[in-house]
């Protein structure tokens, strides 16, 4: 078996592991249940990733959103590494393709949206496909408890009956103290091994700024941090108001939000990420698996849902450990609006049970059909047919997902795509026969070779230029040499999803309850409520605000955030000590050191260093272990 370490090296070509990283990945390598909370752009991938690779065998991994595993499948790819994934929105030949590759031994990974996993056809082939290691991305969406729960999460632990040897590893960035043993509980853990590294990020400052002003303030910070930026709206007819602005005012920016078709959209993503653009405007579908290490600052013109989401949101600023800013930018008139909005995002009870009533009617399903099938499904067209506010909507759907009874998968753009199905003599009669098919399916041939054993990924475009006729054209022969079964033919789509996990309910009898739809709605307003209390904060940091949301005691204030620089704290003679502090926090924020190591990595005078650790320790900051090594305490 290679090592970690070397693994890292030859596929990832990085140096070192990061804190935790290699702590973990023995953990899963010792076949123990492993559960890794580290805050987004932590690393987890790796985590599993890497042992997977060592193991030698499949891994399966489980994955909530569509966009985030064909992320993941590109990224592994891209390094030569086998893996495909299962979404499903896929069709029925294009899984087999797959899974009969997975049983081949011809892949590393297999990423399989949860609703796969409980269908049958996947139960009867998991002891064939024999994997080594699963892991359970984004592990949090199984509690009920958390913010994202997707019952068929649930699925995973099915598995555990089948394979019931295999190690599990599951992460997630955003778990509270019960949603972390919700997840051990359902995953069934065994020995479980548990890490977490701290969600302090010592180089973010938090801020809060009320102002009348929220355009002004936001191209004053631009004009003051240089860098790229992230700007965050809540509607997304601002993305573009407020992009316009910036260029108008000399800063170069675009604007990202799921409306856009998806080439626009992956277009403006890689034009931001190669710093052609300098601040991206955008709705909270923009930053999902994008991982920018130089991001200056994000800032915030609406007021963020849930302190999950902003925690996520404004982490993507100082990846790089560099100093970054968080801003959100507040008027008078947001906090009304807020409440207000929330209000309207959760209807009563018996909308949403007529949602899911109009759902069957809008699919024209009929009572008791629909179950395993998913459906292209456009929610702008839906919720102006029914009269209902989209939020609204989402929330209703959310929930009626969050009972089990379908998913709703946002839009992911997937690609073109075509297999041959016929044999080469097959294909050489059909020419013989139809020669004005001739020149496309040599030039199918000619352009995508591999097109007779898998999946391949095809541009109408470049093919129409090729044989100088018109994309219409092309995409009109390629149905035709679908129907005729001579390819099989995907077009690209761009559309979401709806996916019935079962069948439809007759209308009197929709399995859907009353106090879960309590139990939500109060949760949200607990989050809501959370969010509002971090706006009007005047006297806790704000880093610590934050953590503590989140678990973790015993965190002294940051010293950078709007906060801490108004605090009476920070007068003058106060500075030494509170940089000390700093300092003394990034340096054991995730490492034990003893003494010696401790003085001989920070910058001041030793006895004032060590003093100011005696008080930290006395103040229940820092602890020291039996063997006299220091650490920073985390919940
Ligand atoms: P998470 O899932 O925790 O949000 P990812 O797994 O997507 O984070 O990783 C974030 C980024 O960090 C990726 O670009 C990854 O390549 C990088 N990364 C992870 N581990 C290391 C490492 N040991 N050294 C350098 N870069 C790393
Ligand atoms: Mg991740």
């Amino acid at each position: 078996m290679k090592s970690p370490l070397h693994i890292l090296k030859e596929y990832w070509k990085h140096d070192s592991f990061r804190p935790l990283q290699e702590e973990i990945i023995n953990s899963v390598l010792e076949g123990k249940d492993t559960l890794a909370l580290l805050p987004t752009g932590g690393g987890k991938s790796i985590c599993f990733q890497v042992p997977g690779l060592c193991l030698e065998g499949l891994s399966l991994v489980i994955s909530p959103l569509i966009a985030l595993m064909k992320d993941q499948v590109e990224q592994l790819k891209a390094k030569g590494i086998l893996a495909e994934m299962i979404a499903s929105s896929m069709h029925a030949d294009e899984i087999s393709i797959i899974l009969n590759k997975a049983l081949n031994g011809q892949l590393s990974f297999l990423y399989i949206s949860p609703e796969r996993l409980g269908t049958e056809s996947f139960q009867n082939i998991l002891h064939e496909l024999n994997p080594k290691l699963i892991a359970v991305d984004e592990a949090h969406c199984i509690s009920q408890w958390g913010y994202d729960f997707r019952p068929s999460y649930l699925e995973i632990a099915e598995i555990r009956n089948t394979l019931p040897n295999i190690p599990i590893i599951a992460l997630t960035a955003t778990a509270t103290a019960e949603v972390i043993e919700d997840i051990c509980e359902k995953l069934h853990f065994k020995n479980e091994n548990r890490f977490r590294k701290s969600f302090l990020r010592s180089n973010l400052a938090y801020v809060v700024r009320h102002t009348d002003d929220k355009h002004g303030q936001m191209l004053r910070i631009l004009q003051k941090i240089p860098g790229t930026s992230v700007i965050y709206v809540r509607n997304r007819k601002r993305c573009k108001d407020i992009a316009d602005f910036l260029v108008k005012n000399g800063i170069s920016a675009s604007y990202y939000h799921a409306g856009l078709d998806g080439s626009t959209r992956e277009l403006r993503q890689k034009q931001w990420i190669e710093n052609k653009i300098r601040a991206i405007v955008c709705t909270n579908a923009f930053g999902m698996g994008i991982d920018k290490p130089d991001v200056r600052t994000v800032i915030h013109l609406d007021v963020p849902e849930s302190p999950e989401a902003y925690f996520q949101e404004a982490g993507r600023a100082g990846r790089d450990e560099k100093p970054a800013w968080a801003v959100i930018l507040s008027d008078p008139a947001d906090e009304d609006e807020a409440t207000e909005r929330f209000m309207h995002q959760w209807p009563g009870f018996d909308t949403v049970k007529a949602v899911y009533n109009w759902l069957g009617n809008y699919l024209q399903l009929p009572v008791g059909s629909g179950q395993d099938q998913s459906y292209p499904f456009d929610i702008s067209d839906f919720v102006k047919r029914y009269k209902l506010h989209p939020i609204e909507c989402i929330n209703s759907l959310k929930f009626i997902e969050s009972e089990g009874l379908l998913a709703f998968q946002e839009n992911t753009f997937s690609p073109s795509r075509l297999i041959v199905k016929a044999s080469r003599d097959e294909i050489y009669d059909f020419e013989l026969r139809k020669p004005a098919f001739e020149p496309i399916i040599k030039a199918i041939l000619r352009s995508y070779g591999g097109a007779f054993n898998d999946f391949v990924v095809i541009r109408e475009q470049e093919l129409a230029a090729r044989l100088n006729i018109s994309k219409q054209e092309v995409s009109s022969a390629l149905l035709k040499l679908h129907q005729l079964e001579l390819i099989h033919y995907y077009p690209a789509t761009d559309k979401p999803r709806l996916y019935f996990t079962e069948g439809r309910h007759h209308p009197n009898r929709i399995p859907l309850s009353l106090k879960a739809w309590e139990k939500r709605l109060n949760k949200a307003k607990t989050r809501f409520e959370a969010m509002a209390n971090y706006l009007s904060e005047s006297k806790i940091c704000r880093s610590t605000k934050l953590v503590n949301y989140f678990g973790e005691k015993g965190i002294p204030p940051c010293g950078i955030c709007d906060i801490c620089i108004a605090n009476k704290h920070l007068e003058s003679n106060d500075k030494e000590e509170k940089r000390r502090i700093f300092e003394l926090r990034i340096l054991l924020a995730n490492h034990a050191l003893s003494l010696d190591s401790i003085v001989s990595n920070t910058k001041g005078n030793p006895e004032s260093t060590i003093k100011t650790l005696r008080y930290l320790v006395d103040q229940g900051s820092v602890v020291e272990s039996k063997n006299g090594d220091f650490q920073w305490k985390m919940s």
